[in-house]
């Protein structure tokens, strides 16, 4: 008999105690799961996980932000078995494979005039480590070996492996690894909920947009580019601002001679009402004849994660414009782009973005979203005007609003009440989200905003 492997169905006791004796989890100090256990999952469907006691928990993060169809979705399932039976992976050097090819010319079609090539990584990460690398390649390629600086916004995320963390503003991430970490310097963030009282989102993005200039004067010959999240500011709080500053930044870039890297690995696919957060992109009210028209942008460097596999498997793009790749372009080996991961491109989850942009395409989920997020702004109606909830924000299919409450540990015990509720929440300090799978209906949503209040009141 082997000791760990029990005959009958596992319970969630079975799992919990397992789990904590041989698994290393991601982002927690492991002595909190004492008093706050972790939740064992047996089975997911749609925006529901089951544990092993068929309790179930309304998915309102979407799984870390990466879910966008549903648990086991019914059409992803069939194009994975699909893939399975006829290549489940070949090395991307020297070979190819249709779900790459595929793939890589309909984000081309999709992405902002000017996408030309995907290179491709295995996580969000590694996708922000070859945009700098890239970046600063393309600079020494080009005979300016100089510029290998880098700029972000303040409260900035683009993952944490060494080099990512270097623009990531974030001090919990960082703090621990100042010493290995060469830092770069940061920008004032557009978040609009730091404008002073009376000025508006866009005047406040136009004032940060000014704050970048000087930056960008000072400092451009240093500069190989500016990463950004388009829109939203994810693990800041979901910090939101005007969509002015992206084409503002654009400009800046342009004129300064300087890459601008969107960082849409979790606005990206979706998520903020267009495809692309980066389409967007908008003229400043007072340039006359452009007032509010939405002329989108390209930037140098365009990353995807998260959701591009529909949550499915680790997957990440980098589009890279043309005159960017023609730089690499050349007869000597080093000036091409010599960068790898072992998995580059894997079939599998070539095939899982595949079937997640058809979903796209069959359902014109971006025309039912908008519907969904009015839904969800009407019946949240109490939430909104809740005296503890303050600056109740909302992009596409992310709300975010704080909580006034006087618990240091807000997060982890809303976390906590909430799963007692059956609702998984991940607040971010007193920030409360909601990032739920796109195929969430009207019911589900209406139990997303019900048990929120209740958990909220229960804080109280
Ligand atoms: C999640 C995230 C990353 C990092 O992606 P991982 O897959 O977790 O490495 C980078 N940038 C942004 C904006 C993210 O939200």
């Amino acid at each position: 008999m082997i000791p760990h492997m029990p005959d009958h169905t596992p319970t969630n006791a079975d799992l919990l105690a397992r789990s904590l004796s041989a698994v290393w989890h991601p982002c927690s100090q492991m002595k909190r799961y004492e008093s706050f256990p972790l939740v064992p999952v047996a089975r997911g469907a749609g925006v529901w996980l089951y544990d092993y006691e068929s309790k179930r928990y309304l998915d309102a993060v979407s799984s870390w932000w990466v879910n966008l169809f549903g648990h086991c979705n019914p059409r992803i399932n069939t194009a994975l078995r699909d893939q399975l039976e006829t290549l489940e992976h070949v090395m991307l050097a020297g070979f190819t494979h249709g779900p790459v090819v595929e793939l890589s010319e309909r984000l081309r079609d999709l992405a902002p005039a000017g996408l030309g090539h995907c290179f491709y990584g295995s996580d969000g990460a590694s996708a922000t480590e070859i945009a700098l690398k890239m970046s600063a390649h393309y600079w020494r390629n080009s005979g300016k070996a100089g510029k290998t600086q880098f700029i972000s916004l303040e409260n900035s995320y683009h993952g944490e492996t060494l080099g990512a963390l270097s623009v990531t503003d974030v001090a919990l991430f960082r703090d621990a690894y100042g010493a290995l970490i060469r830092q770069q310097a940061t920008v004032p963030s557009p978040d609009w909920r730091n404008a002073d009282a009376g000025e508006s989102a866009e005047a406040y993005a136009l004032r940060c947009a000014a704050s970048l200039e000087q930056h960008l004067l000072q400092h451009h010959a240093r500069l190989a580019a500016f990463i950004i999240e388009p829109l939203v500011q994810g693990a800041a709080g979901m910090a939101m601002y005007h969509p002015v500053y992206l084409r503002r930044a654009r400009q800046l870039c342009d004129e300064y001679g300087v890459h601008l890297i969107a960082d849409e690995i979790a606005v990206g696919m979706g998520r903020t009402g267009t495809l692309f957060a980066c389409e967007q992109a908008t003229a400043s009210s007072h340039d006359k004849g452009m007032a509010g028209e939405g002329l989108g942008m390209t930037p140098d460097f365009l990353l995807l994660s998260k959701g591009i596999t529909g949550g499915y498997l680790p997957l990440s793009v980098v589009m890279a414009r043309d005159e960017i790749y023609q730089a690499f372009y050349a007869d000597e080996a080093a000036r091409g782009f010599l960068h790898s991961h072992s998995y580059t491109g894997n079939p599998l989850a070539c095939r899982a973005a595949l079937a997640t942009l058809d979903i796209f395409a069959q359902d014109n989920v971006l025309a039912a979203n908008r519907c969904k997020a009015a839904y969800l702004n009407r019946a949240a109606q109490p939430l909104r005007e809740h005296h503890a909830v303050r600056n109740w924000r909302n992009t596409g299919m992310i709300w975010a609003f704080e909580v006034d409450s006087p618990h240091r540990d807000f997060a982890q015990r809303c976390f906590a009440l909430a799963l007692q509720n059956g609702l998984l929440l991940r607040p971010v300090g007193k920030t409360v989200y909601f990032m739920p799978p796109y195929v969430i209906s009207h019911e589900e949503m209406d139990v997303l905003v019900g048990r929120t209040l209740h958990t909220i009141n229960q804080l109280a």
